[in-house]
């Protein structure tokens, strides 16, 4: 267990505020960033909706926190964003790309998650 004299270490995550995908892309970022804490930057259909508050969190959690790196995350069946599957995930490598031009000593890894199968890395 952590105590209060261990380092924390961080990544950020910007997803959709759909309960069901918050697991899924914790898991990922901190797997992916070998980090103890992803903090979860949440919008209705995130990848559609890159406003300034997004962007605001975005830097608290990059400031404050150090983070390591960032993924932002789309997922189908979104009510908050109901274009298609392959609309969405332009979307999604759109925002990774305006992300990385706010933080380019980042890593930024857009990811799609396909409710009830394995998340996607998009290329
Ligand atoms: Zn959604």
């Amino acid at each position: 267990m952590l105590n209060s004299d261990t380092p924390k270490t961080f990544a950020t995550a910007v997803n959709c505020m759909d309960g069901r995908v918050q697991t899924t892309v914790m898991v990922f970022a901190k797997a992916r960033f070998g980090v103890d804490f992803v903090d979860m930057v949440t919008e209705a259909g995130a990848v559609a909706n890159m406003n300034e508050g997004v962007f605001r969190h975005v830097e608290i959690s990059v400031q404050a926190h150090s983070s390591q790196g960032i993924v932002v995350a789309a997922h189908s069946e979104c009510a908050g964003n109901p274009v298609s599957d392959e609309e969405q995930k332009e979307q999604c490598r759109a925002a990774a790309e305006l992300l990385k031009g706010e933080w380019p000593d980042l890593e930024v890894i857009p990811v799609w998650v396909p409710l009830g199968e394995d998340l996607e890395i998009l290329c």
